[in-house]
């Protein structure tokens, strides 16, 4: 079997980052050390994590000793005034990309737009981006919603960091269409941008696709969407032990990408297992 590697798999910028950072914390001795919320979506350097004794706070205390970190998503402004507020230190890990839209929404807001956000409502990011918005927020993640939307008055259109980008030109261009006073800043970032290209190349090229990453880990699953968009057979897996080994073997040629908050030792132990086939 030959096997195709994406350029482009595993950590991003802004996930090695929080990872290091933390780690750095863990290296230096200078616990308790918590994060607010799971530091990235994939459940084996969670584990790691754990081993090494970061907790993960789902919720702020009123009082909290040590340093807490908020990962790469960000966090709503008032979530971070009341973990400053609880005592503990912290340490914003932020990704200065999705630190680039809070600061746009923020600018604009005060200038009296309103947001519109093209993503999920569910993720931590946008719930963080939300924050920066206002009350005169909306978030937008299908192009039945953007047929519904209803505006008045101008107002800015951002993504998501991690949406597709067919999909974010396909749904900004009719909010645009219906409502011409706003204006659009396209906050995709590059490392997702080259990650999902790179798959839509990739499939041309290959009988089937293995996407590795966390189950819950949007910019996972939008790879593998992707592809399979394209009709390309993909197999999602979060670690070598997933792949089903005997209907692999009847590819010949074989892709393999990763989501932005996979390891590189979960991504070689794939490929090992695939070389071994
Ligand atoms: S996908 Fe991009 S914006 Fe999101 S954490 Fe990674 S580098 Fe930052």
């Amino acid at each position: 079997m030959e096997i195709v590697l994406a350029k482009h798999a595993g950590f991003c910028m802004g996930v090695r980052r929080a990872v290091e950072t933390t780690m750095g914390l863990v290296d230096h001795g200078r616990g308790p050390i918590a994060t607010f919320g799971p530091l990235i979506h994939n459940p084996q350097v969670l584990q790691m994590l754990e081993r090494q004794g970061v907790r993960v706070l789902r919720e702020i205390p009123q009082q909290l000793a040590g340093i807490v970190v908020i990962r790469a998503h960000g966090v709503p402004p008032e979530q971070k005034a009341q973990l400053e507020a609880s005592g503990a230190t912290v340490e914003d890990a932020t990704c200065p990309r999705v630190m680039k839209v809070q600061a746009i929404i923020d600018r604009y807001r005060k200038e009296g737009c309103a947001t519109v956000i093209i993503g999920d409502r569910d993720h931590a990011e946008v719930t963080g981006l939300m924050g920066y918005a206002g009350d005169t927020c909306q978030v937008i993640s299908s192009l039945a919603e953007a047929e519904a939307l209803e505006l008045a008055g101008p107002y800015i259109i951002v993504s998501q960091t991690t949406q597709d980008e067919a999909m974010f030109e396909r749904i900004s261009a009719r909010i645009l269409e219906r409502f011409p006073r706003g204006r659009l800043f396209n906050t995709i970032c590059d490392s997702t941008h080259k990650r999902q290209e790179e798959v839509r190349e990739m499939c041309r090229a290959v009988e089937a696709l293995i996407v590795v990453g966390g189950k819950n880990s949007a910019n996972t699953k939008r790879l593998a969407e992707i592809a399979e968009g394209l009709g390309v057979p993909v197999f999602l897996v979060e670690t070598a032990a997933e792949l089903d080994q005997a209907i692999l073997r009847r590819f010949a040629r074989v892709g393999v990408t990763a989501g932005a908050s996979t390891p590189t030792w979960i991504i070689e132990q794939v490929v090992d297992l695939l070389g071994s086939l």
